[in-house]
């Protein structure tokens, strides 16, 4: 009998893993469901080349829209998956339609912490998640035009610089103690927070933004210290929530993220999640967690395929990411940790260094910026496990991949 797989989420993981499971040869019915109007795209050139210009909107598509219908797969976009229920295996869309299927894929992503405080709502204070949010952003962001920018993650970052090259005034508000925390070094952090500075870019830390004033559109962001700042658009960058609701009132486990094997089977055999919105094991890292990255997304999806496919091949990826900012191409491999010791490779004055971490002399993470070789070979390393002297590490001219 034809079997049907039904995909939840047509995001990077919803995309990527259509796609593998016909490359496997599953030839049986294949539904994928997303509540946006687009096909599978990628979202990481939203916040770079998109917003900038540089990129046509088609080219961040995973597939041409015809490869849908070409590989016979019946994709619904504009459609809220409300609930599923695992005893019929149906789900219920938001046209009231009820659906049957074999296998379930949920592949929700995460959606955008929103700030609660007071003007929240005002007009022209944008989140970033969607190509609609790009636009709607792009619109407004115009030479001399002041752009506040709450949070100095990577993606509030990637805004500034693209703002700041539009002609903007730009101001980025952070709430820690300097910009990037989560992911970088403080060494790396003081570089960046330099980079932008030197752009042109007003960088504030230890900022806890309060509220938002104006006249149906915002004007002034407010914040703790009783400072102001005047704004024609606000871009908040605060982080993210997994998308888990519907997993949880369909009774799965879930826990900070939908709870899957290594394999990326949730609590029930018919269910799998794959991407943001998973909780997962990781034995090269030695426990479990979530992340927010296309490298995940991708090689989730490809293992959740795979596994409904009947192939079990455990999903065990050093985690990467990127950001572009100006003409800096930061790559950043592995996970690293409060303690680990930081080794610099490199002069962050030819804006062409690395730092190195190594947690008991082990290699355990880079971030490497503009140095592509040391991102290639670090993957490599990283996944070995291997260990590192540190004032060797430290000699850029000696390639990583021959320590
Ligand atoms: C601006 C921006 C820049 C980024 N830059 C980078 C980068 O440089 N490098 C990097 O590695 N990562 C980057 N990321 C993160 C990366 O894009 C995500 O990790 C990736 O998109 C995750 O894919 P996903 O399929 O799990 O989730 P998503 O891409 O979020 O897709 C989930 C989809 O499911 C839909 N959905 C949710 N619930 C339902 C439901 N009930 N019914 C129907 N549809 C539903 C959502 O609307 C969404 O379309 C960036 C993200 C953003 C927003």
């Amino acid at each position: 009998m034809t079997q049907t797989i039904i995909v939840v989420g047509a995001g990077h993981a919803g995309g990527q893993a259509v796609a593998t499971l016909r490359q496997k040869g599953f030839d049986g019915r294949i539904i994928m469901i997303g509540d946006e109007p687009y096909v599978p795209y990628e979202r990481p050139p939203l916040s770079k080349a998109v917003l900038a210009g540089e990129m046509e909107l088609e080219r961040t598509f995973l597939k041409k829209a015809a490869w849908y219908p070409e590989k016979q797969i019946d994709f619904r976009p504009n459609t809220l998956v409300t609930s599923f229920d695992r005893r019929a295996k149906t789900v219920t869309t938001s046209h009231g339609e009820n659906l049957a299927y074999d296998k379930l894929l949920l592949a929700t992503g995460t959606r955008v912490r929103k700030l609660q405080a007071p003007g929240a709502k005002l007009e022209n204070i944008f989140y970033l998640r969607a190509i609609d949010d790009t636009l709607a952003i792009q619109k407004q962001m115009k030479p001399g035009a002041k752009v506040v920018i709450v949070g100095g993650g990577y993606i509030g970052l990637e805004v500034a610089a693209v703002a700041v090259k539009t002609g903007c005034e730009v101001t980025v508000l952070e709430g820690l103690e300097r910009v990037m925390s989560r992911v970088v070094a403080p060494e790396v952090s003081e570089f960046y927070d330099k980079v932008h500075t030197d752009a042109g870019v007003v960088i504030k830390t230890g900022m806890a933004v309060t509220g938002f004033e104006g006249h149906g559109k915002v004007e002034r962001v407010l914040c703790a210290d009783d400072s102001s700042y005047p704004a024609d658009l606000v871009v908040i960058g605060v982080g993210v929530l997994p998308n888990v609701e519907l997993a949880a009132e369909g009774d799965l486990a879930v826990d900070n993220g939908i709870v899957v094997d290594e394999y990326c089977q949730t609590s029930d055999d018919n269910i799998w999640a794959a991407g943001d919105c998973t909780n997962h094991p990781n034995s090269l890292l030695g426990r479990r967690l979530r992340l927010e990255s296309v490298q995940n997304a991708v090689d989730q999806a490809k293992t959740a395929a795979n596994a409904m496919c009947g192939e079990l091949k455990e999903y065990a990826e050093i985690p990467w990411f990127w950001s572009d900012q100006y003409d800096l191409k930061l790559q950043i491999v592995g996970l690293s940790e409060p303690g680990d010791e930081v080794v610099i490779r490199g002069n962050p004055a030819d804006r062409k260094f690395s730092a190195i971490y190594l947690r008991h002399g082990q290699f355990v993470a880079i971030n490497a910026i503009n140095m592509i070789k040391d991102f290639m070979a670090a993957k490599k390393l990283i996944a070995e496990g291997k260990h590192l002297d540190p004032v060797k590490a430290a000699e850029a001219e000696v390639a990583l991949k021959d320590m």
